[in-house]
């Protein structure tokens, strides 16, 4: 049996990764501080055998005994991570150093969970993983952008120095059901205010786009890196598709069925024009493409979300 460590395994891509890895049949230690990680994503495994939950936080050091690591942990939304900015570098560089000790003692591998922040906003598009990026150094996002660079170059000289398995994964916008609902990112964002009946606030004029992927393929993406021999990334995981913030209100108020209106506010700081992955690697050395598209994972968002407004109506 693998044992597996999922830092942040609290969170939302980090609870359907512990659930993929305990449906396979894996030891899962599912390590969060509870920052932006909830007990209610993974309430459902705690008493099953090969599950472990532990509060934990990793800019402290981790002493475990494990074969691979996933380390999920670090806010993903602009509004986490800029809450406490210092925290969130701390956590992608103090808790990424601890995490490669851990491994190098353990002998563990490690997936690191990149992003397509570390791109910035990009010059080149679609982004492809040779290109550097275009990133504001003292920026507003720059504390996870930033972070998220020092934890790939960490990565990398734990493994060039140490001989430490390293997997770099680029995850480009996720989205699905256990997404915080008040998060402030935008899928989350929009489904809630049109459940609701309000405007849906579009930053600035809505033409900048991203490309959305459903948190089921993201997983299998993760899983297929971290389990094979030859690729170490980074690898783009993401969905090739392009929506404008417009286009994406207007599939959310399809879906939805709702009669909100749109509403422009100003677009924040550093804001990337444009979001797109070049998928090429992940398809050559994974096998890997998405196979959810918008239309069939916003139904599945928007039926947890009515789910979960109807329990707090409770
Ligand atoms: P999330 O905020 O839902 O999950 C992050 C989890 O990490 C939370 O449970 C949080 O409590 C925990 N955490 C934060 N700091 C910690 C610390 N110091 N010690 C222990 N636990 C800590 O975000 P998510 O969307 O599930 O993202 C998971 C990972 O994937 C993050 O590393 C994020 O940067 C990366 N990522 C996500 C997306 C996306 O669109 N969701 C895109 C790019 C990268
Ligand atoms: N956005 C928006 N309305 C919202 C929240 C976000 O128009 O209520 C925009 C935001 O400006 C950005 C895009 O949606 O251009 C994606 O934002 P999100 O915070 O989800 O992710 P990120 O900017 O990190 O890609």
């Amino acid at each position: 049996m693998t044992s597996i460590l999922v830092t942040g395994g609290a969170g939302f891509v980090g609870s359907h990764l512990c659930d993929r890895l305990i449906e396979r049949g894996d030891e899962v230690l599912c390590l969060d501080n509870f920052f932006t990680g909830r007990k209610v994503n993974v309430e459902h495994l705690i008493g099953h055998p090969r599950f472990e939950l532990i509060r934990h936080d990793i800019v402290h050091p981790v002493f475990l005994e494990v074969d691979q690591i996933y380390n999920m942990a670090c806010p993903a939304s602009p509004e986490a991570y800029q809450f406490n900015p210092i925290k969130t570098i701390k956590t992608s560089t103090v808790g990424m150093v601890n995490i490669l000790g851990l491994a190098k003692r353990c002998r563990a591998r490690v997936l690191q969970a990149s992003t397509s922040e570390v791109y910035g906003d990009p010059t080149v598009h679609p982004q492809t993983e040779d290109y550097w990026g275009h990133v504001n150094p003292i920026g507003p996002r720059s504390c996870y952008d930033e972070g998220k660079r020092v934890a790939e170059s960490l990565c990398i000289n734990y493994h060039l120095a140490h001989a430490v398995e390293i997997r770099i994964v680029r995850i480009f916008n996720t989205y699905g059901p256990r997404m915080d609902p008040g998060d402030g990112r935008v899928i989350s964002n929009f489904i809630m205010q049109a459940l609701r009946g309000e405007p849906l606030t579009i930053y600035g004029d809505g033409s900048q786009t991203r490309s959305f992927c459903f948190v089921d393929d993201l997983v299998e993406g993760l899983i297929r890196l971290m389990n094979q021999d030859e690729e170490t990334g980074p690898v783009n995981i993401g969905n090739p598709i392009e929506n404008s913030m417009i286009q994406l209100a207007e599939s959310v108020l399809a879906e939805t069925g709702s009669k909100s209106t749109l509403t422009h506010v100003e677009l924040p700081a550093d804001d990337p024009k444009q979001r797109c992955p070049d998928i090429s690697k992940a398809k050559q050395f994974l096998d890997w493409s998405p196979q959810v598209d918008l239309k069939t994972g916003l139904a599945k968002t928007v039926e947890y979300y009515r789910n979960f407004i109807a329990q707090s109506d409770k």
